[in-house]
Protein backbone atom coordinates (compact mmCIF):
# COMPACT_ATOMS: atom_id res chain seq x y z
CA UNK A 1 0.00 0.00 0.00
CA UNK A 2 3.01 2.62 0.95
CA UNK A 3 4.89 1.48 -2.54
CA UNK A 4 1.45 2.13 -4.21
CA UNK A 5 0.92 5.98 -2.46
CA UNK A 6 5.02 6.39 -2.98
CA UNK A 7 4.42 5.20 -6.68
CA UNK A 8 1.10 8.10 -7.12
CA UNK A 9 2.93 10.90 -5.07
CA UNK A 10 5.86 10.53 -7.58
CA UNK A 11 3.57 10.25 -10.45
CA UNK A 12 1.96 13.33 -9.93
CA UNK A 13 4.94 15.29 -9.19
CA UNK A 14 6.64 14.14 -12.24
CA UNK A 15 3.29 15.45 -14.58
CA UNK A 16 3.77 18.75 -12.40
CA UNK A 17 7.06 19.29 -13.78
CA UNK A 18 6.00 18.52 -16.97
CA UNK A 19 4.22 21.91 -16.97
CA UNK A 20 5.96 24.40 -18.65
CA UNK A 21 7.15 27.23 -15.95
CA UNK A 22 5.69 30.15 -16.81
CA UNK A 23 9.23 31.75 -17.81
CA UNK A 24 9.49 28.69 -20.58
CA UNK A 25 6.18 29.83 -22.07
CA UNK A 26 7.62 33.39 -21.98
CA UNK A 27 10.68 32.76 -23.82
CA UNK A 28 8.38 30.62 -26.42
CA UNK A 29 6.19 33.58 -26.61
CA UNK A 30 9.03 35.90 -27.69
CA UNK A 31 10.53 32.98 -30.11
CA UNK A 32 7.56 32.84 -32.05
CA UNK A 33 6.52 36.78 -32.00
CA UNK A 34 10.40 37.48 -33.15
CA UNK A 35 10.12 34.94 -35.72
CA UNK A 36 6.95 36.17 -37.47
CA UNK A 37 6.76 39.84 -36.28
CA UNK A 38 3.01 39.37 -37.05
CA UNK A 39 2.28 42.39 -35.79
CA UNK A 40 3.67 44.53 -38.21
CA UNK A 41 2.53 42.41 -41.34
CA UNK A 42 -1.27 43.29 -40.19
CA UNK A 43 -0.75 46.89 -39.47
CA UNK A 44 0.33 47.31 -42.97
CA UNK A 45 -2.75 45.71 -43.83
CA UNK A 46 -4.79 48.07 -41.56
CA UNK A 47 -3.69 50.95 -42.33
CA UNK A 48 -3.71 50.89 -46.29
CA UNK A 49 -7.52 51.98 -45.24
CA UNK A 50 -6.24 55.52 -44.49
CA UNK A 51 -7.37 56.65 -41.73
CA UNK A 52 -10.39 55.04 -39.37
CA UNK A 53 -12.11 58.38 -37.95
CA UNK A 54 -15.33 57.94 -36.60
CA UNK A 55 -18.48 57.81 -38.82
CA UNK A 56 -16.34 57.22 -41.85
CA UNK A 57 -16.31 54.55 -44.71
CA UNK A 58 -12.80 54.22 -43.71
CA UNK A 59 -13.82 53.00 -40.38
CA UNK A 60 -16.26 50.94 -41.41
CA UNK A 61 -13.66 48.74 -43.41
CA UNK A 62 -11.12 48.16 -40.34
CA UNK A 63 -14.54 46.61 -38.38
CA UNK A 64 -14.86 44.12 -41.41
CA UNK A 65 -10.95 43.56 -40.91
CA UNK A 66 -10.59 42.99 -37.36
CA UNK A 67 -13.29 40.93 -37.21
CA UNK A 68 -12.07 38.94 -40.03
CA UNK A 69 -8.66 38.87 -38.69
CA UNK A 70 -9.96 37.92 -34.78
CA UNK A 71 -11.73 35.07 -36.50
CA UNK A 72 -8.15 34.15 -38.56
CA UNK A 73 -5.61 33.99 -35.46
CA UNK A 74 -8.17 31.30 -33.45
CA UNK A 75 -10.18 32.98 -31.39
CA UNK A 76 -13.24 30.73 -29.75
CA UNK A 77 -15.99 33.36 -30.59
CA UNK A 78 -16.09 36.46 -32.47
CA UNK A 79 -18.83 39.74 -31.95
CA UNK A 80 -19.04 42.86 -33.18
CA UNK A 81 -21.02 45.29 -30.80
CA UNK A 82 -23.59 48.24 -31.90
CA UNK A 83 -22.33 51.59 -30.75
CA UNK A 84 -23.66 55.45 -31.71
CA UNK A 85 -20.93 57.32 -32.58
CA UNK A 86 -20.64 61.57 -33.39
CA UNK A 87 -19.60 62.43 -37.14
CA UNK A 88 -17.62 65.37 -37.55
CA UNK A 89 -16.39 66.13 -40.62
CA UNK A 90 -13.34 68.32 -41.48
CA UNK A 91 -14.33 69.72 -45.01
CA UNK A 92 -11.98 71.67 -47.51
CA UNK A 93 -8.58 72.05 -45.79
CA UNK A 94 -7.94 74.88 -42.81
CA UNK A 95 -6.50 77.86 -44.27
CA UNK A 96 -5.22 80.24 -42.07
CA UNK A 97 -3.11 83.69 -43.10
CA UNK A 98 -1.88 86.11 -40.15
CA UNK A 99 -1.09 89.16 -41.49
CA UNK A 100 2.00 91.77 -39.60
CA UNK A 101 2.56 94.78 -40.67
CA UNK A 102 2.65 94.53 -44.81
CA UNK A 103 3.93 90.59 -44.55
CA UNK A 104 1.15 87.91 -45.36
CA UNK A 105 2.16 84.56 -43.73
CA UNK A 106 0.53 81.27 -44.22
CA UNK A 107 0.30 78.98 -40.85
CA UNK A 108 -0.37 75.70 -40.82
CA UNK A 109 -3.45 74.71 -38.83
CA UNK A 110 -6.24 71.85 -38.60
CA UNK A 111 -9.04 72.77 -36.76
CA UNK A 112 -9.76 70.59 -33.75
CA UNK A 113 -11.97 68.17 -33.74
CA UNK A 114 -15.32 68.78 -32.59
CA UNK A 115 -15.25 72.45 -33.72
CA UNK A 116 -17.74 74.72 -35.65
CA UNK A 117 -16.59 76.26 -38.84
CA UNK A 118 -15.87 79.81 -39.16
CA UNK A 119 -17.88 82.11 -41.83
CA UNK A 120 -17.12 81.35 -45.85
CA UNK A 121 -14.57 84.08 -46.10
CA UNK A 122 -13.35 83.14 -42.33
CA UNK A 123 -12.94 85.12 -39.61
CA UNK A 124 -10.20 88.20 -39.33
CA UNK A 125 -9.22 89.42 -35.74
CA UNK A 126 -6.25 90.56 -33.59
CA UNK A 127 -4.18 88.11 -32.17
CA UNK A 128 -3.68 87.96 -28.48
CA UNK A 129 -1.51 85.14 -26.67
CA UNK A 130 -2.17 83.78 -23.10
CA UNK A 131 -0.23 81.18 -21.95
CA UNK A 132 -3.67 79.42 -19.76
CA UNK A 133 -7.18 79.22 -19.31
CA UNK A 134 -6.64 81.50 -16.18
CA UNK A 135 -5.21 83.79 -18.22
CA UNK A 136 -7.51 83.94 -21.07
CA UNK A 137 -10.35 85.08 -18.04
CA UNK A 138 -8.48 87.72 -16.88
CA UNK A 139 -8.39 89.40 -20.67
CA UNK A 140 -12.09 90.11 -19.32
CA UNK A 141 -13.18 93.13 -22.26
CA UNK A 142 -9.56 92.84 -23.88
CA UNK A 143 -10.75 90.15 -25.77
CA UNK A 144 -13.76 90.84 -26.98
CA UNK A 145 -13.79 90.27 -30.82
CA UNK A 146 -10.18 88.94 -30.92
CA UNK A 147 -8.72 85.59 -31.54
CA UNK A 148 -7.21 83.97 -28.39
CA UNK A 149 -3.83 82.14 -28.95
CA UNK A 150 -3.27 79.65 -26.86
CA UNK A 151 0.77 79.05 -26.18
CA UNK A 152 1.73 77.88 -23.10
CA UNK A 153 4.42 74.78 -24.73
CA UNK A 154 5.29 71.20 -23.07
CA UNK A 155 6.87 71.59 -19.85
CA UNK A 156 10.49 70.18 -21.49
CA UNK A 157 11.75 69.39 -18.26
CA UNK A 158 9.02 66.49 -17.85
CA UNK A 159 10.95 62.96 -18.42
CA UNK A 160 7.70 61.19 -19.83
CA UNK A 161 6.24 63.65 -22.35
CA UNK A 162 2.91 62.13 -21.17
CA UNK A 163 3.18 64.31 -18.37
CA UNK A 164 3.57 67.44 -20.05
CA UNK A 165 0.61 66.31 -22.27
CA UNK A 166 -1.38 66.02 -19.40
CA UNK A 167 0.08 69.68 -18.33
CA UNK A 168 -0.98 71.22 -21.62
CA UNK A 169 -4.06 69.79 -23.30
CA UNK A 170 -6.65 71.43 -21.14
CA UNK A 171 -5.48 74.78 -23.35
CA UNK A 172 -6.96 72.26 -26.41
CA UNK A 173 -10.22 70.50 -24.58
CA UNK A 174 -11.51 73.88 -22.75
CA UNK A 175 -9.89 76.97 -24.76
CA UNK A 176 -13.07 77.45 -26.22
CA UNK A 177 -14.90 77.77 -23.76
CA UNK A 178 -13.18 80.17 -21.60
CA UNK A 179 -12.08 82.54 -24.68
CA UNK A 180 -15.85 82.86 -25.11
CA UNK A 181 -16.55 83.12 -21.96
CA UNK A 182 -15.13 86.51 -22.47
CA UNK A 183 -15.69 87.20 -25.97
CA UNK A 184 -13.38 86.00 -27.84
CA UNK A 185 -14.59 84.87 -31.58
CA UNK A 186 -11.77 82.06 -32.55
CA UNK A 187 -9.15 80.22 -30.52
CA UNK A 188 -5.76 79.20 -32.26
CA UNK A 189 -4.08 76.35 -29.67
CA UNK A 190 -0.43 75.44 -29.76
CA UNK A 191 -0.09 72.05 -30.88
CA UNK A 192 0.56 69.22 -28.42
CA UNK A 193 4.15 68.09 -28.90
CA UNK A 194 8.01 68.82 -27.85
CA UNK A 195 8.71 69.12 -31.34
CA UNK A 196 9.39 71.75 -33.33
CA UNK A 197 8.02 72.11 -36.90
CA UNK A 198 5.06 72.97 -39.47
CA UNK A 199 3.01 70.19 -38.52
CA UNK A 200 -0.40 70.94 -36.40
CA UNK A 201 -1.98 68.09 -34.10
CA UNK A 202 -5.44 68.26 -34.10
CA UNK A 203 -7.19 66.54 -31.10
CA UNK A 204 -10.88 67.10 -29.13
CA UNK A 205 -12.12 69.73 -27.56
CA UNK A 206 -15.72 70.84 -26.11
CA UNK A 207 -17.98 73.37 -26.21
CA UNK A 208 -20.54 74.56 -23.38
CA UNK A 209 -24.13 75.27 -23.94
CA UNK A 210 -23.95 78.01 -22.19
CA UNK A 211 -21.78 80.06 -23.80
CA UNK A 212 -21.06 81.14 -28.09
CA UNK A 213 -19.51 77.97 -29.75
CA UNK A 214 -16.69 79.47 -31.30
CA UNK A 215 -13.97 78.12 -34.25
CA UNK A 216 -10.74 76.50 -32.64
CA UNK A 217 -7.58 75.19 -34.46
CA UNK A 218 -4.44 73.93 -34.01
CA UNK A 219 -1.30 75.75 -35.01
CA UNK A 220 1.95 74.28 -35.70
CA UNK A 221 4.76 75.00 -33.28
CA UNK A 222 6.90 76.38 -35.38
CA UNK A 223 4.30 78.78 -36.66
CA UNK A 224 3.41 79.58 -32.96
CA UNK A 225 6.78 80.48 -32.01
CA UNK A 226 6.62 82.67 -35.01
CA UNK A 227 3.30 84.44 -34.28
CA UNK A 228 4.63 84.69 -30.19
CA UNK A 229 8.39 86.28 -31.41
CA UNK A 230 6.15 88.70 -33.32
CA UNK A 231 3.88 89.37 -30.67
CA UNK A 232 6.73 89.92 -28.27
CA UNK A 233 8.17 92.64 -30.43
CA UNK A 234 4.91 94.48 -29.93
CA UNK A 235 4.09 93.78 -34.10
CA UNK A 236 0.65 94.05 -34.42
CA UNK A 237 -0.73 90.71 -35.62
CA UNK A 238 -3.80 89.52 -37.31
CA UNK A 239 -4.96 86.24 -38.63
CA UNK A 240 -7.56 85.37 -41.23
CA UNK A 241 -8.87 81.85 -40.33
CA UNK A 242 -11.32 79.53 -42.40
CA UNK A 243 -12.48 75.79 -41.38
CA UNK A 244 -15.28 74.53 -43.26
CA UNK A 245 -16.14 71.53 -40.87
CA UNK A 246 -19.54 70.35 -39.69
CA UNK A 247 -21.12 67.90 -37.25
CA UNK A 248 -23.66 65.74 -39.32
CA UNK A 249 -26.18 63.19 -37.34
CA UNK A 250 -24.47 60.43 -35.48
CA UNK A 251 -23.85 57.17 -37.26
CA UNK A 252 -24.44 53.45 -35.85
CA UNK A 253 -20.94 51.11 -35.78
CA UNK A 254 -19.39 48.64 -33.98
CA UNK A 255 -16.60 48.15 -31.54
CA UNK A 256 -15.15 44.62 -32.20
CA UNK A 257 -14.67 42.08 -29.63
CA UNK A 258 -13.08 38.44 -30.10
CA UNK A 259 -11.94 36.24 -27.32
CA UNK A 260 -10.37 32.59 -25.97
CA UNK A 261 -12.39 30.91 -23.29
CA UNK A 262 -10.79 29.85 -20.38
CA UNK A 263 -10.60 26.09 -19.60
CA UNK A 264 -11.19 26.67 -15.93
CA UNK A 265 -12.71 30.04 -14.87
CA UNK A 266 -14.11 31.12 -18.27
CA UNK A 267 -16.40 33.47 -16.27
CA UNK A 268 -13.53 35.96 -15.32
CA UNK A 269 -11.84 38.02 -17.62
CA UNK A 270 -8.66 39.03 -18.70
CA UNK A 271 -9.37 41.87 -21.17
CA UNK A 272 -6.61 43.20 -23.67
CA UNK A 273 -7.89 46.07 -26.08
CA UNK A 274 -7.05 48.74 -27.63
CA UNK A 275 -9.06 51.58 -30.21
CA UNK A 276 -9.79 50.76 -33.69
CA UNK A 277 -10.71 54.18 -34.84
CA UNK A 278 -8.11 57.14 -35.44
CA UNK A 279 -8.40 60.29 -35.63
CA UNK A 280 -8.92 61.85 -39.46
CA UNK A 281 -5.07 62.27 -40.32
CA UNK A 282 -2.26 60.40 -41.59
CA UNK A 283 -3.75 56.39 -40.86
CA UNK A 284 -3.39 56.12 -36.85
CA UNK A 285 -0.26 53.67 -37.44
CA UNK A 286 0.83 54.34 -33.47
CA UNK A 287 -2.57 56.13 -32.46
CA UNK A 288 -3.84 53.66 -31.90
CA UNK A 289 -2.65 50.70 -34.57
CA UNK A 290 -0.71 49.53 -32.89
CA UNK A 291 -2.16 48.72 -29.89
CA UNK A 292 -5.04 46.89 -32.11
CA UNK A 293 -2.72 44.83 -33.95
CA UNK A 294 -1.17 43.88 -30.94
CA UNK A 295 -3.94 42.92 -28.86
CA UNK A 296 -4.96 40.82 -31.49
CA UNK A 297 -1.38 39.16 -32.06
CA UNK A 298 -1.66 38.07 -28.47
CA UNK A 299 -4.93 35.74 -28.99
CA UNK A 300 -2.55 34.57 -32.31
CA UNK A 301 0.22 33.70 -30.39
CA UNK A 302 -1.83 31.83 -27.45
CA UNK A 303 -3.29 29.92 -30.75
CA UNK A 304 -0.06 29.26 -32.37
CA UNK A 305 1.35 28.32 -29.62
CA UNK A 306 -1.52 25.75 -28.66
CA UNK A 307 -1.63 27.79 -24.86
CA UNK A 308 -4.91 27.25 -22.89
CA UNK A 309 -5.78 29.73 -20.50
CA UNK A 310 -7.64 28.77 -17.58
CA UNK A 311 -9.48 32.24 -17.31
CA UNK A 312 -10.65 34.07 -20.80
CA UNK A 313 -8.57 36.37 -22.84
CA UNK A 314 -10.70 38.98 -24.76
CA UNK A 315 -9.56 41.54 -27.10
CA UNK A 316 -11.56 44.44 -27.17
CA UNK A 317 -11.18 46.96 -30.01
CA UNK A 318 -13.24 49.73 -29.06
CA UNK A 319 -14.89 52.48 -31.44
CA UNK A 320 -14.57 56.02 -30.86
CA UNK A 321 -12.05 56.62 -28.61
CA UNK A 322 -10.75 59.69 -29.96
CA UNK A 323 -13.77 62.19 -29.92
CA UNK A 324 -16.33 60.08 -27.44
CA UNK A 325 -15.10 56.93 -25.75
CA UNK A 326 -18.79 55.79 -26.92
CA UNK A 327 -17.08 52.04 -27.33
CA UNK A 328 -15.85 52.11 -24.33
CA UNK A 329 -19.03 53.32 -22.42
CA UNK A 330 -21.08 51.35 -24.75
CA UNK A 331 -18.89 48.09 -23.93
CA UNK A 332 -19.16 49.04 -20.05
CA UNK A 333 -23.18 48.87 -20.01
CA UNK A 334 -23.36 45.85 -21.49
CA UNK A 335 -21.46 43.94 -18.92
CA UNK A 336 -23.41 41.35 -17.55
CA UNK A 337 -21.64 41.76 -13.59
CA UNK A 338 -24.00 38.61 -12.66
CA UNK A 339 -22.33 36.19 -15.17
CA UNK A 340 -18.62 37.51 -15.84
CA UNK A 341 -16.32 39.14 -13.63
CA UNK A 342 -13.70 41.73 -15.40
CA UNK A 343 -10.46 40.99 -13.03
CA UNK A 344 -8.48 42.85 -14.84
CA UNK A 345 -7.63 45.20 -18.27
CA UNK A 346 -4.41 46.14 -20.14
CA UNK A 347 -4.91 48.96 -23.09
CA UNK A 348 -2.33 49.37 -25.42
CA UNK A 349 -2.54 53.12 -26.33
CA UNK A 350 0.87 54.89 -26.58
CA UNK A 351 2.47 54.09 -29.35
CA UNK A 352 4.16 51.30 -30.90
CA UNK A 353 7.52 51.92 -29.48
CA UNK A 354 9.87 49.83 -27.50
CA UNK A 355 7.77 48.10 -23.86
CA UNK A 356 9.52 49.62 -21.12
CA UNK A 357 6.95 48.04 -18.74
CA UNK A 358 3.64 48.54 -17.65
CA UNK A 359 1.48 51.41 -15.73
CA UNK A 360 -0.83 49.16 -12.96
CA UNK A 361 -4.02 51.03 -10.99
CA UNK A 362 -4.46 48.63 -8.39
CA UNK A 363 -4.48 48.66 -4.21
CA UNK A 364 -0.62 47.35 -3.16
CA UNK A 365 -1.84 44.47 -2.37
CA UNK A 366 -2.69 43.38 -6.13
CA UNK A 367 -0.16 45.84 -7.37
CA UNK A 368 2.94 43.21 -5.16
CA UNK A 369 1.07 40.28 -7.23
CA UNK A 370 1.51 41.92 -11.01
CA UNK A 371 4.80 43.70 -9.92
CA UNK A 372 5.90 39.53 -9.00
CA UNK A 373 5.67 39.18 -12.91
CA UNK A 374 7.82 41.43 -13.90
CA UNK A 375 10.77 38.64 -13.65
CA UNK A 376 8.70 37.40 -16.89
CA UNK A 377 9.44 40.08 -18.53
CA UNK A 378 12.87 41.21 -17.97
CA UNK A 379 14.58 39.59 -21.01
CA UNK A 380 12.41 42.02 -23.28
CA UNK A 381 13.57 45.29 -21.19
CA UNK A 382 9.53 45.57 -20.56
CA UNK A 383 9.88 44.62 -16.79
CA UNK A 384 9.27 48.02 -15.14
CA UNK A 385 6.04 47.80 -13.49
CA UNK A 386 5.24 50.90 -11.74
CA UNK A 387 2.02 52.18 -9.39
CA UNK A 388 -0.41 54.40 -11.63
CA UNK A 389 -1.79 53.78 -15.49
CA UNK A 390 -4.72 52.02 -17.08
CA UNK A 391 -5.89 54.42 -19.87
CA UNK A 392 -8.79 55.93 -21.49
CA UNK A 393 -11.14 52.90 -22.74
CA UNK A 394 -10.71 51.17 -19.86
CA UNK A 395 -11.04 53.45 -17.29
CA UNK A 396 -14.79 52.55 -17.50
CA UNK A 397 -13.95 49.62 -16.04
CA UNK A 398 -13.17 51.03 -12.36
CA UNK A 399 -16.55 50.76 -11.35
CA UNK A 400 -16.36 47.04 -11.22
CA UNK A 401 -12.87 47.10 -9.30
CA UNK A 402 -10.80 45.69 -12.32
CA UNK A 403 -7.25 46.12 -11.78
CA UNK A 404 -6.17 48.65 -15.05
CA UNK A 405 -2.87 48.51 -16.32
CA UNK A 406 -1.27 50.21 -19.58
CA UNK A 407 1.35 49.29 -21.96
CA UNK A 408 4.16 51.78 -20.98
CA UNK A 409 6.58 52.12 -24.16
CA UNK A 410 9.24 54.10 -24.90
CA UNK A 411 7.56 57.20 -24.30
CA UNK A 412 9.61 59.98 -26.50
CA UNK A 413 8.58 60.13 -29.58
CA UNK A 414 4.46 59.44 -29.39
CA UNK A 415 4.02 63.06 -29.56
CA UNK A 416 5.92 63.82 -32.32
CA UNK A 417 3.16 62.01 -34.43
CA UNK A 418 0.06 61.99 -32.33
CA UNK A 419 -3.26 62.99 -34.04
CA UNK A 420 -1.27 64.40 -37.09
CA UNK A 421 -0.09 63.90 -40.65
CA UNK A 422 2.24 61.85 -39.95
CA UNK A 423 1.59 59.54 -37.88
CA UNK A 424 1.63 56.61 -40.51
CA UNK A 425 3.59 53.11 -40.30
CA UNK A 426 6.77 54.29 -41.72
CA UNK A 427 7.33 55.57 -38.22
CA UNK A 428 6.85 52.42 -36.87
CA UNK A 429 9.20 50.27 -35.95
CA UNK A 430 8.59 46.14 -36.98
CA UNK A 431 10.58 44.89 -34.10
CA UNK A 432 9.46 47.42 -31.29
CA UNK A 433 5.74 46.81 -32.47
CA UNK A 434 6.19 42.84 -31.83
CA UNK A 435 8.06 43.04 -28.26
CA UNK A 436 5.03 45.52 -27.24
CA UNK A 437 2.57 42.43 -28.04
CA UNK A 438 5.35 40.19 -27.07
CA UNK A 439 5.17 41.84 -23.51
CA UNK A 440 0.97 42.28 -23.36
CA UNK A 441 1.12 38.30 -24.61
CA UNK A 442 3.61 37.37 -21.59
CA UNK A 443 1.70 39.15 -18.99
CA UNK A 444 -1.90 38.58 -19.91
CA UNK A 445 -0.90 34.56 -19.62
CA UNK A 446 0.84 35.70 -16.29
CA UNK A 447 -2.73 36.68 -15.03
CA UNK A 448 -4.90 33.94 -17.56
CA UNK A 449 -3.15 31.72 -14.78
CA UNK A 450 -2.73 33.07 -11.51
CA UNK A 451 -5.81 35.51 -11.49
CA UNK A 452 -4.91 38.55 -9.22
ZN1 LIG B 1 -5.18 56.70 -28.83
Amino acid sequence: MMRKIYSVALLAISLLSAQPSHQEIADKITRKGLEDLYAFEMLEDLTQYGHRFSGTPGYDKAVQWAEQKLKEVGADSVWLQPVVVPHWVRGNPEKAVATIGKKKIDLSVCALGGSVATPKNGITAEVIEVKSLAEAKQLGERAKGKIIFYNRPFDKTKINPFEAYGGAVDQRSRGAIEAAKVGAVAVLVRSMTNAIYKVPHTGAMRYADTVAKIPAAAISTMDANYLSDELQKGSKVSVTLTMDCTTLPEVQTYSVIGEIRGTEYPNEIVLIGGHLDSWDRGTGAHDDGSGVVQCIDVLRLMHELQLKPKRTIRCVLFANEENGLRGARAYAKNIDTMKEKHIVAIESDAGGFSPRGFGVEADSVRFLKIASFASLLENIGADRIRMGGGGADISVLEKFGTVLIGLSPDPQRYFDYHHTDIDTIDKVHPRELQLGAIAIAILTWALAQEGV
